[in-house]
């Protein structure tokens, strides 16, 4: 298929998705394939509005009837599945079965969702007082506002969507302006399961196109109940303050430089294929992307031996090729980010296997590079910082301890693993003083996780939770009740105050 049919095919006319100043290119072979017409800061206030309309409706239909929304959109999605996963791929570069893989968790957060319609509930309290009831009741909060990364640029919109609707909350989202072309594409889905839905209130979902500063009036505005912003620790930063000013709600999730631990008793071909899977894959341009490895001293050598010849063979090309298992990065920027990273780590005592560009004959324009080794002596600086690049260090341990203290030695707190098949390490790993992280695993890389747990993490990532567990009361207000049906009116704590 052309890059025009694939747009096509997703229901994205040329008229559209042209006319506009918003260039986006595709990182397959770096050329432009649209031209956006983007929202004005007037716009984004109009658009806020029409939200806050569409909450004063939706905030009363039963939840059980939004669940039948939101299982519409799964249905929609399953028809559109490989559609929508092809532009995923025209536009962030990831190869065709991980576009597919991230439409497929739309479709499942979808079928969580819908269960979750009916099993919103709220606690029974016991009451100290004689004759009076306590509980707790979850109510819709309002507007909530979804900022996207591009490297993920739809699944975790449906990850807080699906909740957010479900919850009575109507969706705002602003894709990032590397990747807007997806989210145009899944407005066109909704808009189809909404016309099955049937009476619906218009605007539960709209889109806002632009850069940052279209993201930062949604963030100022103090009629956005919810801010959930996915992307760079510096984002993050910028919107949790900002948020916290006016006493919103936020969900944040942010960068992740996450480890994997390889214990001398770990089966070490499971743990290979888990490593090249975790650290090549998205061309290492996943929040939870292996970036760390950290290997008993007793194995170090074999292991790395593997590994480099494992990589000297990765297939790097078309991500809309059969069989590519490596794409591009998503822009010049990103490439010119690896290369530093590599000449610092080499400053600093490393040494490098791979990391050169690759394929500069066939895509000039585009930035395809070969995953990168990097012996280190130690946890620098540049190991301790997320390189949204294919570059995965690896560092010598002797005890378990050590180890631990390694992985948890970055400001980031989002994935990490361990690779034993020792009951006794694995268990540490995973109690109070093991993992720091909002996601640990035994005998699984740190990527790839599913939606029914709560996905997110600590520290410099955020501390947001999103996707499955009780994620969704960060969607909804908690409201305590006290109900007093005796004929008397006893005080709490036993307070005496006669009048
Ligand atoms: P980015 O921070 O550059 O942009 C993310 C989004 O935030 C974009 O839509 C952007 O326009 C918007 N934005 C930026 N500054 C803003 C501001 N001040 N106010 C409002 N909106 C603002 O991130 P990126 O380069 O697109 O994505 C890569 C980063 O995202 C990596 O750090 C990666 O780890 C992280 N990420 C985290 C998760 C997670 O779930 N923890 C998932 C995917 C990506």
């Amino acid at each position: 298929m052309t890059f025009a049919e694939i747009l096509k095919a997703a229901d994205l006319s040329p008229a559209e998705v042209q006319g506009g100043t918003l260039s986006v290119r595709t990182p397959v072979d770096g050329v432009e394939i649209a031209r956006l017409k983007t929202h004005s800061e007037k716009d984004v206030h109009a658009i806020i509005a029409s939200g806050m309309k569409a909450f004063e409706v939706w905030r009363q239909v039963p939840a059980p009837r939004r669940g039948e929304l939101v299982r519409l959109l799964g249905e929609e999605l399953r028809a559109e599945k490989e559609n929508l996963g092809r532009v995923v791929t025209l536009e962030c570069g990831k190869i065709l079965q991980e576009g597919l893989g991230e439409v497929q968790e739309m479709i499942d957060i979808c079928d969580f969702a819908v269960g979750l319609s009916r099993q919103l509930y709220g606690l029974t309290i016991a009451s100290e007082r004689p004759g009076h009831a306590m509980r707790e009741t979850w109510h819709p909060m309002g507007v909530c506002a979804v900022i996207t990364a591009f490297n993920f640029p739809v699944a975790p919109w449906a990850w807080n969507a699906a909740l957010a609707l479900v919850c009575g909350d109507p969706v705002i989202w602003k894709p990032s302006e590397k990747t807007p072309l997806s989210a145009l594409a899944v407005l066109k889905i909704f808009q189809k399961a909404v016309k099955k839905f049937g009476d619906a209130p218009d605007n539960l979902l709209q889109v806002v196109v632009g850069e940052r500063d279209t993201g930062e009036v949604l963030v100022d505005s103090p009629d956005v109940a919810i801010v959930s912003a996915t992307g760079s620790t510096r984002m993050g930063r910028a919107v949790g303050v900002k948020v916290a000013e006016r006493f919103g709600r936020c969900i944040l999730e942010l960068g992740g430089n996450n480890a994997m631990i390889v214990a001398p008793s770990a089966d070490l071909e499971m743990a290979l294929r888990a490593i090249v899977f975790s650290a090549v894959g998205t061309a290492g341009q996943r929040c939870t992307s292996l970036r760390r490895l950290i290997v008993h001293e007793s194995i170090h050598d074999e292991l790395v031996a593997r590994l480099k010849k494992t990589y000297s063979n990765l297939p790097i090309g078309d991500p809309l090729e059969d069989g590519v298992l490596v794409g591009p990065l998503i822009d010049q920027a990103a490439a010119d980010g690896m290369k530093r990273a590599l000449e610092q780590a080499i400053s600093d005592g490393g040494t490098v296997t791979g990391g050169q560009p690759a394929l500069a004959g066939q895509f000039p324009d585009a930035q395809y590079v070969q995953p990168a080794i990097v012996e280190m002596p130690a946890q620098t600086d540049i190991v301790r910082h997320e390189t949204f690049a294919p570059i995965l260090y690896v560092m010598k341990y002797k005890t378990l301890a050590e180890a631990i203290d390694l992985q948890n030695a970055v400001p980031q707190g989002l994935s990490s693993c361990i690779f034993s098949t020792d009951v006794r390490e694995t268990e540490e790993f995973l109690s109070d003083i093991g993992s720091d992280c909002g996601i640990a695993n035994v005998n699984i890389g740190p990527s790839g996780a599913e939606i029914g747990g709560a996905f997110g993490g600590e520290k410099d990532t955020g501390g947001g939770r999103e996707s499955g567990s009780d994620a969704w009361k960060g969607y909804m207000r908690r409201q305590t009740n006290t109900v007093n049906y005796s004929r008397d009116l006893p005080l709490a704590q036993g307070i005496k105050f006669e009048i």
